[in-house]
């Protein structure tokens, strides 16, 4: 095991719930169910509501930053930053 120069970064928690719509990730339980409302372009805010997503199979830490949604010192662009991929054919889109 080598360690890098970076302070060693921490797995994020495995969050609880998605939006279906934009796929943006909520890690409080007090979010689940209410509307998603994250700014879209073109000034529109989305009309998702965050359902929950509590199954641990449902989640796969990214592999490329290992969960920790960092690479080197810049967000992860695989995961934008959560440190973990959603299946989406969850989702039945
Ligand atoms: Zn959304
Ligand atoms: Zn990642």
């Amino acid at each position: 095991m080598t360690v890098g120069a970076e302070a060693s970064t921490a797995k994020q928690p495995r969050p609880v719930g998605i939006c279906p719509r934009c796929h943006k990730v909520v890690r409080a339980f007090e979010d689940i169910g209410k509307k998603c409302a994250k700014p879209l372009p073109f000034g529109a805010k989305c009309p998702g509501v965050i359902r929950t997503a509590l199954t641990a199979d449902e989640w796969t830490e990214c592999p490329d930053c290992g969960a920790s949604g960092r690479i080197d010192s810049g967000v992860c662009p695989r995961c934008n930053g959560e440190g973990w991929l959603y299946d989406k054919q969850r989702l039945g889109a």
